[in-house]
């Protein structure tokens, strides 16, 4: 399927049956009793996904994306509606993205123009849109083209005025380009406007980014799987290829870089399931998740590359799949650059202004994570506070800490001898 670039059908399928994605991706109250947003079991389910193809855990990514404005809008009709279609088997689609606009959201051409009865006709183009070939629901964002305020509102890919019109990668998964032509919108169909859809869009993008982190860990683990179990089997010279001394310190390598990969991306899950409006400390660790875990799970891969050597380019292994598809996972949902200059808001008061907050532990139950769908506003990013980083390093006496502590405090003055410190 890969190779002949076929959607994941199958999959699909499973995952209907199963009532996978009914049981994830619907909160408490409108699904099934087991249904729930658990951002700890929704971590494992990532992982597991990207463990077995990058495809399948974007299928499920694009569809968490299209599920967020609607989750957040106040629309009780569309969410009973989502519910019962995710019941169904459904995969949803985030309309966000636009050929020449990129980042630059501000710019997004989609329109809804008024009409008579308190409808809309939307017109536009959308690309980079996955799943919008077969979305029950596409979350489309755009502005009304009389007051110019966004809006986000719900189409169906599968409606006449719909227009899919290419998958414009070269891959299994299907990231559409499609355009609406005086596609019929009422007032039923849309999910906020104005600032609330500006919110929900940056809010959605919140919590899916998380996502790419734990996508990389499933890959990696994979990779790391297939690199050491060639490598262990491999005799050359008289020895086992793990047995070379450069051999041990790559995988070494690319084992410790994996376990930070997955300490950092569990201990953020615990703060995005914490996360309240007066504690928001998640927006810092979820794009270093995003950014840094993504990053650092294309370096394990190259590591990785060194040990697997040749086998890795067959074409029925992993590895084959891995090197290709990691390099998406840094790109998507904001580049790396986008949640750098994001980081870079809060770094003030991370490292000069710490405040005191209760200690935040392992969050691994079943509660349902109802603030991520009321994040309300996204402004103010400069003033969110954290708390005193040196509790945990001066928690433990390792020499490898000594070191860090002391890289920290260079950095601090050099952050210190800057005119201005960044401001959000
Ligand atoms: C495989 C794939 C699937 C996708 N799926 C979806 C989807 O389902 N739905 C959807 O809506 N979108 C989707 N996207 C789009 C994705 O979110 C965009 O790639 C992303 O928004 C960035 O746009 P761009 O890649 O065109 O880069 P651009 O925005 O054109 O950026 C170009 C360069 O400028 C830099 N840059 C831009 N703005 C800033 C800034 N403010 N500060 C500093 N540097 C900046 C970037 O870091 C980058 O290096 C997908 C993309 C890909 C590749």
């Amino acid at each position: 399927d890969d190779r002949n670039r076929t959607w994941n059908y199958d999959f699909v399928e499973f995952i209907k049956e199963e009532q996978i994605f009914a049981t994830l991706m619907t909160p408490a109250g409108y699904g099934a009793d087991d249904s729930s947003w658990n951002t700890f079991r929704n971590c494992e389910f990532n992982e597991l996904l990207g463990f077995y193809g990058v495809c399948y855990w974007y299928t499920w990514q694009v569809s968490m994306l299209g599920l967020g404005p609607i989750w957040i809008s106040k629309n009780e009709e569309v969410k009973q509606r989502t519910a019962k279609l995710l019941q169904d088997g459904a995969v949803f689609a985030f309309g966000l993205s636009e050929k020449e606009h990129g980042a630059d959201l501000y710019s997004s051409d989609m329109s809804l123009t008024p009409v008579a009865d308190g409808n809309y006709l939307a017109n536009g183009q959308k690309y980079y849109i996955g799943n919008a070939n077969e979305a029950g629901l596409v979350s489309t964002f755009g502005k009304n083209s009389s007051t110019n305020e966004f809006v986000f509102f719900v189409t169906e890919s599968k409606h006449e005025k719909f227009n899919c019109i290419q998958n414009v990668v070269n891959s299994q998964s299907y990231v559409a380009e499609f355009t609406l032509n005086d596609y019929p919108i009422t007032e039923a169909d849309i999910l906020s406007t104005g600032t609330e859809a500006w919110d929900s869009a940056l809010n959605t993008v919140n919590i899916c980014k998380f996502n790419l982190g734990l996508g990389a860990i499933g890959l990696c683990t994979h990779a790391f799987y297939e690199a050491i179990n060639h490598a262990g089997n491999r005799r050359l010279f008289n020895h086992y290829v793990t047995d070379f001394p450069h051999i041990k310190q790559l995988l070494t390598d690319a084992y410790a870089r994996l376990t930070a990969m997955k300490l950092f991306s569990y201990r953020a899950s615990d703060y995005m399931r914490s996360a309240s409006e007066n504690d928001r400390r998640y927006l810092l660790y979820n794009p270093m998740v995003k950014m840094k875990v993504t990053t650092q799970g294309e370096e394990v891969v190259n590591i990785l590359s060194d040990v697997i050597a040749a086998k890795g380019f067959e074409k029925n292994t992993y590895f084959d799949m891995a090197t290709r598809d990691i390099r998406g996972l840094p790109k998507l949902e904001g580049t790396v650059h986008v949640n750098m200059a994001l980081i870079v808001k809060f770094m003030a008061n991370y490292f000069f202004f710490p405040d005191k907050f209760p200690e935040i532990g392992k969050v691994d139950g079943i509660e349902n994570d109802e603030f991520l769908f009321k994040q309300g506003q996204t402004k103010g990013l400069s003033k969110i506070r954290f708390h005193d980083f040196n509790i945990a390093y001066n928690s433990v006496n390792l020499p490898n800490i000594e070191i860090f502590k002391s890289q920290i405090n260079i950095f601090k003055e050099f952050f210190s001898s800057v005119d201005k410190l960044p401001a959000g």
